[in-house]
């Protein structure tokens, strides 16, 4: 625990001159207000407002006083500027102005799920993996969808730029005080991966903000585009942002039980059957673009398939081999276009709510649900997952345990925007239809 002296300290030693006031909006997108560091000790009293209106998904004009309350824990100074006049930022909590949390605020809507575990008796600990393609940009400094790699999967020569900047990627994301577990080329050229260590779901959430951001930044640095767009290419890999999760209670592994099936606990299967459970309607947030759906298709190495394995990599859940206090559950769907708050705080939503049902999961799937017909599938009882956006939302629309995960605010606001991104997409003509029906009809 980071505590405001402990901030105004490292501050004044750092000799940092302004502080970024971060917080994000419904659809993940980072903000900031940058304040000077003579402000700072106002800011973490909590006493700084700013105006809410101009926040999409945020509030309407007329109820727009908003205040920021920094966590002091997710205090930051960016290696990349100088020593002199260094810049710092602090992650805020959104309230309102009479001093309750904002419902419109997504790291709220974690923290209430959150509490929720806690009184439960758990927390949970998330380690994510994310994928992102580098591209190059164009004369004019826009991002195109080029690449002049040619390496693959945890190929070891340094072929490429990309090679570079990951590295440059990595160091920086560990002076920001990131641990660095794994980072790696994937399967597509011009894809990459950097995974970090495990930790409480509101610190990754936070992590994944931060990540974002400096692999952007650092790609830049290096004349490249960093994407985290789901599917940026047909017919190649998409990005995806697995999530391994395990719950906590009294400091030891809930999921694991050496006398258990697999050595799992009741209490994994019960968060296994709730994640499948809701998987139809979750889906709206974990991948909540129209491009998502693009990436959650058959020959790609994501899922579509609404199935658990202990052993085969193609459903939804994977049980990674670990056991002990690294037993944990993979939830291969999310994207990392996604809210990681919102995102974390539905499939966390899910799971609690497997665990109060009891509920029991299917049989587990270690066939090739790929291979499968559509009869074969029907037997098994596997379910797919929604194929476009509008099919999830009209799942979500049905769900209230996860309507509540998010809130009447943040669903109202997120349905709506969606929904009119939905329509705007179906309206368009497309060049695959004039390349389609232009000449035949
Ligand atoms: N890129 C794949 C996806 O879309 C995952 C590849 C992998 O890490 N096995 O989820
Ligand atoms: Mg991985
Ligand atoms: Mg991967
Ligand atoms: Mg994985």
């Amino acid at each position: 625990m980071v505590t405001k002296e402990d901030v105004l300290k490292e501050a004044a030693e750092k000799g940092v001159k302004f502080i970024r006031l971060q917080f994000t909006d419904i659809f993940g997108v980072l903000k900031n207000v940058a304040i000077t560091v003579e402000q700072l000790e106002k800011a973490l009293e909590g006493e700084l407002m700013f105006d809410g209106s101009s926040i999409e998904g945020f509030v309407r004009i007329e109820e727009s006083d908003m205040y920021l309350r920094p966590d002091p824990d997710t205090f930051v100074v960016f290696p990349w500027r100088p020593k002199e006049g260094a810049v710092a930022r602090l992650i805020c909590d959104v309230y309102n102005p009479d001093g309750t949390p904002f419902a419109g605020d997504p790291r709220n809507a974690l923290k209430r799920v959150l509490a929720e575990a806690a009184e439960m008796g758990y927390s949970l600990n998330v380690g994510p993996e994310l994928e992102f393609f580098l591209f190059h940009t164009d004369n004019e400094g826009r991002p195109t969808t080029v690449t002049h790699d040619r390496a693959s999967y945890f190929d070891l020569t340094p072929v490429d730029l990309g090679e570079n900047a990951r590295r440059d990627m990595v160091l920086t994301l560990e002076q920001l005080g990131f641990e660095i577990e794994a980072s790696h080329h994937e399967v597509a050229p011009g894809q990459h991966e950097i995974d970090f260590k495990y930790s409480d779901a509101l610190d990754i959430a936070d992590k994944v903000e931060t990540f974002r951001f400096v692999v952007r930044t650092v790609a830049q640095q290096h004349g490249l585009y960093a994407t985290f767009m789901p599917k940026p290419l047909q017919g190649i890999n998409g990005s995806g942002m697995h999530s391994n999760q395990s719950l906590f209670s009294k400091g030891k592994n809930a999921f694991y039980d050496a006398q258990g099936p697999l050595e799992l606990s009741p209490t994994a299967y019960y968060y296994i059957a709730g994640l499948l459970k809701h998987a139809r309607s979750y889906t709206a947030i974990t991948n909540p673009t129209i491009n998502s759906y693009k990436r959650l298709v058959p020959g790609y190495e994501a899922p579509c398939y609404i199935a658990w394995s202990g052993r085969n990599r193609s459903p939804l859940i994977r049980i990674p081999a670990k056991r002990g206090s690294s037993t944990r559950i993979e939830l291969r769907s999310p994207d990392p276009s996604g809210n990681p708050y919102l995102s974390l705080a539905v499939q966390l939503k899910a799971g609690l709510d497997g665990i109060k049902r009891r509920l029991t999961p299917p049989a587990a799937v270690d066939l090739n649900i790929f291979a499968m017909s559509g009869e074969e599938r029907l037997a098994h009882g596997i379910d797919a997952l929604p194929a476009s956006l509008e099919e999830a939302l009209t799942e979500l629309s049905k769900d209230s345990v996860m309507k509540d995960a998010l809130g009447e605010h943040i669903y109202q606001r997120f349905t709506e925007a969606k929904t009119k991104e939905w329509d705007s997409y179906r309206l368009a003509v497309h060049q695959w239809e004039i390349d389609e029906y232009l000449a035949t009809y």
